[in-house]
């Protein structure tokens, strides 16, 4: 990084926000896995996030709040994340999962970032500094890409998901290998009150990777008991909305149909007694 000049670590979110907008040229480092390869030659100094104290996972007010220095790796060990927890152990590889942020992983999505699909469907909130201090709804948050609503001055501090401990939570990828960038990427989130279905979240990523929801499908099951027909339905409805998907390595109409298909798998996974 010949052209880096400076670079600054912080011991406060004030400091830090006071540091980036001091003068251009600035940006936040988290794991450093996406910026050391992909620096832009306009960024001349680098503002260290480690030392801010935001590596943390608290249930807090029957939610989990997550500061946005969490690595992968912490995250993947943490009881309180449940199924989350499991997703993430699968997530790229151990050494990666030690550097990797949730920070940094949602604020430049791409197509092979786990986490903005999964924090979508759970419906994290996001507390975000740009500059003023503001919590947006993952709606919000992924309708374009974070980093552009947060700008190059503001900071993501913290992301909150619901009490995990009742929520389920599945996804499948479509890859030809363990480390190959997914064609499709689905996930699917609920949780069951007296056998109905509540909060239904259903969403893929596919060859943009912003997170896709499809709300015709989640209507269909949301405060239902959900039988197999219902969740047929869904998947049909999931199948309407992944009309237009395509990928260098498999037809439009094989992805359209899977999407479909794991719709209709996660969707029974979920609610199985099992679960
Ligand atoms: C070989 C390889 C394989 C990978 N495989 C996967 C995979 O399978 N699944 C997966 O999910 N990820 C995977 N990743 C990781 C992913 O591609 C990104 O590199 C990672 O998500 C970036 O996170 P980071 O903490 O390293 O952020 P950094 O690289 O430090 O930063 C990324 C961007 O986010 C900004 N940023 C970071 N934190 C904040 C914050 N708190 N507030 C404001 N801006 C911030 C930075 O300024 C920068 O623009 C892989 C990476 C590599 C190199």
């Amino acid at each position: 990084m010949p052209h880096i000049t400076e670079f600054l670590k912080p011991t406060s979110v004030a400091e830090a926000l006071r540091l980036l907008r001091a003068q251009p040229g600035r940006m936040p480092l988290a794991g450093g896995t996406f910026l050391t390869a992909h620096l832009p030659k306009k960024i001349t100094g680098l503002v260290d996030l480690s030392g801010l104290g935001l590596d943390y996972i608290k249930r807090r007010d029957g939610a989990v709040a997550l500061g946005a220095m969490t690595t992968l790796a912490a995250m993947a060990q943490a009881a309180a994340l449940g199924p989350l927890a499991a997703l993430c152990r699968d997530c790229a590889t151990q050494p990666l999962r030690n550097a990797i942020t949730v920070g940094g992983n949602v604020m430049l999505p791409l197509r092979w970032s786990d986490l903005p699909l999964l924090l979508s469907v759970l419906r994290a909130d996001f507390v975000i500094h740009a500059p003023r201090q503001k919590t947006l709804s993952a709606d919000d948050f992924f309708r374009s890409v974070p980093a552009k609503t947060v700008g190059p001055a503001g900071l993501l501090t913290e992301i909150v998901v619901p009490d995990m401990r009742r929520v389920r939570l599945a996804r499948k990828k479509i890859v030809r290998a363990h480390d190959d960038i997914p064609a499709l990427h689905v996930a699917v989130a609920l949780r069951l009150e007296r056998r109905r279905a509540c909060d239904v979240r259903i969403a893929f990523v596919a060859q943009k990777p912003l997170p896709t929801r499809v709300p015709a499908a989640e209507a269909l099951l949301e405060g239902v008991v959900p039988t197999a027909a219902l969740i047929a339905a869904a998947a049909a409805a999931a199948r309407a909305a992944g009309a237009a998907l395509s990928d260098f390595r498999f037809s439009g109409a094989y992805l359209n149909e899977m999407l479909g298909v794991h719709v209709r798998r996660l969707l029974t996974d979920c609610v199985s007694p099992s679960a």
